[in-house]
């Protein structure tokens, strides 16, 4: 399946590195409604939503090359890292069991005790002896500790590795790459040059394969404009700069210096991490309405309403890409809120 979806340089250097039964395309269609809408910006949504049912989009490109990678390295038991909701954990805990691995999860403890959405489901795949609930106070230590429970397995002779909060390693770098060369393939198809690209980030990770890979195919008119759900500029700086190491080190060259623009922005309502309120709860009610997309507020309707806000900012030019990055399982853990539009944080 990986024959013939990439240009030249970017399909030699993923080839091999990916899962061939895994999907990789995702399609790109006018998006309706919501967002303000004016003739010379014709406006589109990436459906990564739909790259996988029960993985969120952006989740499934890193495991696409991580999972070869645990494979090839014989691994047999892996550890995730994560908070209680954690579309990683749960993504991927999924797709692990499934192949056979043994699974345990550290999970940060949640404030709230009664099982909903993700974590409801994380405990249905994995058993209280493999899933560790780790304090407020005890959480800065989380990687030492994987670190620790993996060597000392390892020692015991059980393959073992350790999987950081959102994926971030080297390994997940090949599946990422694959976001820029699918959108050129959406562009060819819909016969349309973006000019401006916009996506949601946590680790940064995805929006870094993204940077790269537009640069690996020499993409660098859109702007890429990054709704920051998590983490500062600096963090989002500094790993960028770890993953161009990593891909000299994946092509052995170094890389295209052309760059596109990128812009950060915070969110426009409840800027802090993983927190919701009745902005994005009525959001979500508006968007599923107007657009017919069922968003997960957390990520998702929090990136969208932000997008419509730096719209109706400043009129954009040219045909923009955003991309739905979420799913609808997202939902599952606001039912109750969604359903009453009361605010948490
Ligand atoms: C994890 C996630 C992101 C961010 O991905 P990163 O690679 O960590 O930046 C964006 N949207 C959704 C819905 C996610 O689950």
């Amino acid at each position: 399946m990986t024959e013939m979806i990439f240009n030249q340089p970017l399909q030699q250097l993923i080839t091999g590195h990916l899962d061939p039964e895994l999907n990789w395309h995702s399609r790109c269609h006018p998006i309706k409604g919501y967002l303000p809408q004016y003739d010379t910006a014709p406006l589109f949504i990436k459906r990564e939503d739909e790259l996988n049912a029960n993985a969120v989009g952006t989740k499934h490109r890193k495991y696409l090359s991580l999972l070869p990678n645990l494979q090839h390295s014989g691994i047999k038991q892996v550890i995730l890292i994560g908070s209680a909701h954690s579309n990683n954990v749960f993504g991927l805990s999924q797709m692990l069991l499934s192949l056979g691995y043994q699974v345990t999860a550290l999970v940060k403890a949640p404030g709230n005790r009664a099982l909903t959405g993700n974590h409801l489901l994380l405990n249905m795949l994995l058993p209280p002896s493999q899933i560790v609930y780790l304090t407020h106070q005890e959480w800065p230590k989380v990687l030492q500790m994987a670190e620790a429970m993996s060597l000392k397995l390892n020692r015991q002779g059980i393959k073992t590795t350790v999987i950081p909060e959102g994926g971030y390693s080297e390994a997940v770098l090949p599946g990422i790459l694959t976001l820029a060369g699918d959108i050129q393939k959406n562009s060819d198809q819909l016969n349309t040059q973006f000019e401006g690209i916009w996506t949601d980030s946590g680790t940064g990770v995805s929006a870094i394969g993204l940077l790269l890979g537009m640069r690996l195919l020499g993409i660098t008119e859109p702007t890429v404009h990054i709704t920051q759900i998590a983490g500062t500029p600096e963090e989002f700086h500094q790993r960028y700069r770890q993953f161009e190491k990593w891909m000299e080190k994946l092509q052995r060259s170094p890389l295209p210096k052309p760059a596109p623009k990128v812009r950060l922005l915070r969110p426009a309502t409840a800027a802090s991490y993983g927190s919701i309120n009745k902005t994005l709860l009525k959001e979500s009610w508006i968007i599923a309405r107007e657009t017919g997309l069922l968003m997960d507020p957390v990520y998702s309707v929090k990136h969208l309403y932000t997008v419509k806000c730096e719209m109706m900012l400043a009129q954009p030019i040219g045909p923009q890409l955003v991309l739905y990055n979420g799913g609808t399982l997202g939902m599952s853990g606001f039912q109750s809120q969604l359903a009453s539009q009361e605010s948490i944080v």
